[in-house]
């Protein structure tokens, strides 16, 4: 059985592919009842979702993914039923997106210095509407035949170690939490199965989340397999965190996997949705 409802998505308002009424009329399209439009460090889409959604008859979730630095590793804090007009949550994804355009500039400066020219204005170009983000500067990247897609260009740029790294601090994750729950919303753990954390670090950080009011992880998502779903659904269970459910899609081509695609949560979670009376699908 597949799951109605899909709680981590992507606009052009970040670096998805399509308009916030694009995405809502490919997840009506795709039989998702309750969507959560999730761009990273901004809002701005929300507006637009939600006319799209009352016009599809399907109910949206106000959300946004938040940049983490914890340890100095990136994490994402999903913020659910936030307000988005919250002025700490406002203010904090300000500094976030200001970051984001002095980031930018180290991107292409490191660029730069490996003999690849323009990537500024070029990943710019493909930032339709609001962030800068390094799918942006995949996208230039691939257009200028350094790779043959985005996903091959995190393998040899923009991370760690090669051409296009730039380090930054995102929030704390205190700062984030604290938005999200000033803000009258739900924090979840994002992709718990990406960070590259080890036992210790993952227990750490599931221990602090939790600690600082965090809710729920995310347990089945477009980038955990079968036994990352049992895994994180353990974990959740062993820290009293409710489970969230989401694709992360990005658009056609550029997802690990389309709406309407995901399983249900394995029958021991409890839902993040659980008490939510507009999530009865
Ligand atoms: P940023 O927040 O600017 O660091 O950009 C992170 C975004 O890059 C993520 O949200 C993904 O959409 C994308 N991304 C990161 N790693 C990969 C990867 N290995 N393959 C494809 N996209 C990636
Ligand atoms: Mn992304
Ligand atoms: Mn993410
Ligand atoms: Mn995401």
């Amino acid at each position: 059985m597949t799951s109605l409802i899909d709680l981590h998505s992507h606009s052009i308002v970040s670096d998805g592919l399509l308009t916030p009424a694009e995405l809502v009329a490919h997840a009506a399209s795709k039989g998702i009842r309750v969507l959560a439009l999730t761009d990273h460090d901004d809002v701005a889409g929300l507006t637009e979702a939600e006319a799209a959604a009352a016009q599809h008859g399907i109910t949206l979730v106000s959300g946004v993914e938040i940049s983490v630095t914890w340890r100095r590793r990136t994490l994402h804090i999903v913020g659910l039923k936030i307000d988005p007009q919250s002025p700490s949550l406002v203010d904090g994804l300000a500094q976030i997106r200001a970051g984001r355009h002095i980031r930018a500039q180290g991107m292409a400066a490191s660029l730069d210095k490996a003999g690849i020219s323009g990537s500024l204005e070029g990943a710019y170009a493909y930032a339709r509407q609001g962030i800068i983000s390094r799918t942006h500067f995949a996208q230039y990247l691939v257009a200028q035949g350094h790779a043959p897609d985005t996903r091959s260009v995190f393998r040899k740029f923009l991370v760690k170690g090669k051409p296009g790294y730039f380090e930054y601090s995102w929030a704390d994750l205190e700062e984030a939490v604290g938005w999200i729950l000033e803000s009258g919303g739900v924090p979840v753990l994002a992709h718990p199965g990406r960070y590259d954390l080890g036992r210790t670090n993952m227990l750490l950080l599931l221990e602090e989340f939790r600690a600082l009011g965090g809710v729920a992880i995310e347990v089945v998502t477009g980038s955990h397999t079968t036994d990352q779903y049992r895994e994180f659904a353990r974990l959740a269970h062993q820290f009293s965190l409710k489970a969230s459910l989401g694709s992360d899609y990005h658009g056609p081509g550029h997802s690990y996997l389309d709406m309407g695609r995901l399983p249900a949560l394995p029958a021991d979670c409890v839902p993040v949705w659980q008490d939510w009376p507009e999530a009865v699908v």
